[in-house]
């Protein structure tokens, strides 16, 4: 393996580092990561910026609720369920050779109307957020009590129709602009890396949205996407590397599950922590669920990023301090072996990796062997067809009790008599819109390691 003199001294000086570039599975808790009180100090993203995100959803609902009648139960708030995996534990235990004490739970965000993929969150936020300002400016709108269902409206749509939206993606991310962007009118440009699969550009094309093709990775898609949004002065780019607004959109999910546990009668506090485990690609939706859920849970919360062992981008990010300095090919790891495509992404966010340094308690990788294994047994006990990228989050719970850091980290935190008492979610991030071919192909392919 040759690799360059910086890389080099680093994999010399950081601990562990050689295994994560070995493509090895392993499981690291962030020994940079400070009490939630010291951590909200260190960035000028607070509570009453969730709570603004939300206050704008709430103010689209209506809008929201006419255009995608799917959303109408839930009252035209983009929400997804919570299901009972208690059934996956002897798998899991077997499977790692561990016991998992607590209680383990799937979030739903792979039937998140709309679009399928927990980027409806962040990515329809930020869309709606600039067809805010825009009819704000123009004079569309005059102030935020107005009534939102005019953006359904005929003469809104003609207004957008003179505006732009342009976004780089390995897919999913296409998805939810581009549906969300089209239904308000806009013309969609969605250029898409080497990953993207077939049914998700067929997908797009069919709602008017405008697919580019590329046959370079993630990084260099969103590059193009960004430079030819800058030769438009009606254009606006969804930048997934840098979008606050993005980052924003995901935070939301904190105070709703709060709400959602509340309802469950489930209990955090210092007694009852809460695991959360979240796939990761650039890290603006497992980072901004992660900032919302600390606004509500505090340290009681502990939240996990997983990512495929062929795609450690953000670890690699947090681990070295250099964030979005490094990638994946600096030190020779081949993406292209994952299958989890919502997760590759071989370079970290700066900004996001920078903020998480003082929130995430923890990340790990996942082989695509385990990540299959797990994908076939979630359809096999509850028939619940996930996309491989969703299934990294599945086997945190075994993950953390299995490896000697996991422990270490509950012992540390003084928490080995309260895990019997612990709620484990594992946040399921995407696939009820896979066709049913794709499904088969996925559930198949554990025949294959
Ligand atoms: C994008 C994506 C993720 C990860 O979100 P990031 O913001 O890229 O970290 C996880 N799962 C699925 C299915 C995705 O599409």
């Amino acid at each position: 393996m040759i690799v360059s003199e910086k890389i080099n001294k680093l994999l010399q000086e950081v601990p562990y580092l050689k295994e994560v570039a070995d493509c090895k599975a392993v499981l690291l808790t962030n020994p940079s990561k400070p009490e939630f009180k010291v951590a909200s100090t260190r960035t000028k993203f607070t509570k009453a910026d969730v709570n603004d995100a939300e206050a704008r959803l709430a103010r689209f609902a209506p809008f929201i609720m006419l255009a995608f009648p799917e959303t109408k139960s839930a009252e035209g708030l983009i929400e997804s369920g919570i299901t009972d995996v208690e059934g996956l534990k002897e798998m899991l235990e077997t499977y790692y050779d561990t016991k998992i004490e607590g209680q383990l739970w799937l979030k739903r965000d792979d039937q998140l109307p709309i679009a399928g993929t927990i980027k409806a969150r962040g990515a329809i936020y930020e869309v709606l957020k600039h067809a805010e300002e825009l009819a704000l400016e123009h004079g569309l709108l005059t102030t935020w009590d107005d009534d939102y269902t005019k953006f359904a409206s005929q003469s809104f749509k003609d207004f957008f129709s003179n505006y732009r939206i342009v976004v780089g993606t390995t897919g999913n991310l296409g998805i939810s602009v581009g549906v969300m962007g089209a239904k308000l009118g806009f013309e969609v440009t969605v250029h898409m890396s080497i990953e993207a699969k077939a049914w998700k550009k067929n997908l797009l094309r069919s709602r008017g949205v405008t697919v580019i093709e590329h046959k370079t990775n993630f990084t260099q898609a969103v590059e193009m996407g960004r430079s030819q949004s800058l030769q438009d002065d009606q254009s606006y780019f969804v930048d997934d590397e840098f979008s606050e607004d993005l980052f924003l959109g995901y935070t939301v999910a904190g105070n709703r599950l709060q709400e959602q546990l509340k309802t469950m009668n489930i209990t955090v506090d210092e007694n009852h922590p809460l695991f959360v485990y979240l796939p990761c690609g650039i890290g603006g939706s497992p980072g901004g669920i992660t900032f919302g859920l600390k606004q509500v849970y505090g340290d009681n919360v502990h939240c996990f990023f997983a990512e495929p062992t062929q795609m450690p981008s953000m670890l690699i990010g947090l681990m070295t301090k250099e964030y979005d300095q490094v990638s994946i090919d600096d030190f020779n790891i081949d993406g292209s072996l994952t299958n989890m495509d919502g997760l590759a992404v071989p370079r970290t966010s700066g900004f996001v990796a920078k903020l998480m340094h003082n929130f995430f308690d923890g990340g790990y990788t996942v082989t695509e062997k385990d990540n299959f294994a797990f994908l076939r047994a979630l359809v096999d006990q509850f028939e619940i067809p996930l996309e491989p990228a969703a299934v990294a989050g599945v086997t945190g719970p075994a993950r953390l009790f299995s490896s000697p850091l996991g422990k270490a980290y509950i012992k540390d935190k003084g928490l080995e008599d309260k895990m019997k008492n612990a709620n484990h979610i594992s946040w399921a991030t995407g696939g009820s819109m896979v066709p049913e071919e794709d499904r088969k192909a996925f559930y198949n392919a554990i025949d294959n390691y």
